[in-house]
């Protein structure tokens, strides 16, 4: 079957790999019909060392169940199902906890001989633990929306849920890319009633305003600091979401919290440490976040998007065929686009 490999930093390939099969009693066999390139596939695409055998891509995808093992049990073939970006048993300690990104049984897609998302079909181990089954049909207009289940809706909203946003609250979303536009979307979802973009692209802040961002700060740095605190009566917001990962991008996270304020990291950290140690400490603000659980979140935000009240798939302004992979990984890359669909 043909599937995306990364070979080295700026070299992704569509290549001929062995079918995707049952392997696991816990197996399901999913026929891929959507999925997208993420905004932390540029890590390696930016950076990966060349490596002969590759690296199998993408994490965020959506299907129809064409087999199941014999242990399964929650999905059968036929089902249009949507799986986040890590699986996981839904059973363990961890699990039953809702943090299925610390499963005891689960792992990444692409690793370990385990398919990636951006091919033709993949083997989901854990299956029951991991899919979701969506009541649509495959050509469904709301399929895109559904495929940001997977991630970046998800991290959204954990970034929200993490820097506690609440009715009435003031938040800030540092980022303007396809998590921070969810960032919006989660953090109005939420009820906060002033949401300030941090983000400098016009597609990006129009979209942002039409997801309910109510101010934007165009400024990097020290000047948005001053900009934020300008806007908020000198206090800072209640609720920081950190959608960027970077360490500028961080400090300027933290430096925006009110005194008893909440941040939510979300974006893949860059660097080793945490900045303003002094500055949150004395402002008793809790630094919070961390990789987002989205099989934790796919059921509470399912109805939101099946009944239209959430559009996060506008975050994706390209859609390729799996042959444009490799140029939708550049188009990102080089911010032309937003975020890529791959449909199959
Ligand atoms: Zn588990």
């Amino acid at each position: 079957m043909r599937a995306t490999v990364m070979f080295g930093a700026g070299d992704v390939r569509i290549e001929t790999v062995p079918d995707a099969r049952l392997i696991e009693p816990t197996d399901a066999l999913v026929v891929v019909t959507r999925a997208a390139i993420c905004g932390s596939d540029l890590w390696p695409y930016k950076t990966m060392e060349h490596n002969e055998t590759g690296r199998r891509m993408g994490h965020e995808f959506i299907g129809v169940v064409e087999a199941v093992g014999t242990d399964v049990r929650t999905v059968k073939a036929g089902d249009v199902v949507v799986a986040p970006f890590l699986y996981s048993d839904g059973t363990c300690l961890f699990c039953r906890e809702r943090l299925h990104t610390s499963c005891s049984h689960g792992g990444r897609w692409g690793w370990n001989g385990v398919d990636g998302g951006q091919g033709v079909a993949v083997r989901v181990p854990q299956a029951d633990g991991t899919l979701v089954v969506v009541p649509v049909g495959t050509d469904d207009a709301r399929m895109p929306s559904l495929l940001t289940l997977s991630d970046v809706m998800a991290t959204g909203h954990h970034a929200a849920v993490a820097s506690k946003v609440g009715p009435g609250k003031t938040a800030a979303v540092v980022g303007d890319g396809a998590v921070g536009l969810c960032g919006v979307i989660a953090a109005r979802r939420l009820g906060a009633e002033r949401i300030i973009l941090l983000g400098g692209r016009p597609n990006r802040i129009a979209l942002a305003r039409e997801f309910g961002a109510t101010d934007v700060v165009t400024e990097r740095g020290a000047t948005a600091v001053e900009r934020v605190h300008a806007l908020t009566g000198g206090f800072g917001v209640h609720s920081v979401l950190e959608c960027v990962g970077l360490g500028q991008s961080t400090l300027t996270a933290l430096s925006i919290a009110r005194p008893g304020g909440a941040v939510g990291r979300v974006g893949l950290p860059q660097e080793e440490s945490i900045p303003q140690a002094l500055l949150t400490f004395f402002n008793n603000v809790t630094v919070g976040g961390g990789v987002a659980p989205a099989r934790a979140y796919i059921e509470e935000l399912l109805p939101d998007v099946l009944e239209g009240r959430i559009e996060p798939g506008r975050v994706f302004d390209r859609v390729v065929r799996l042959d444009g992979v490799p140029d939708g990984y550049r188009a990102m890359n080089d911010r032309e686009a937003i975020k890529v669909l791959i449909e199959f």
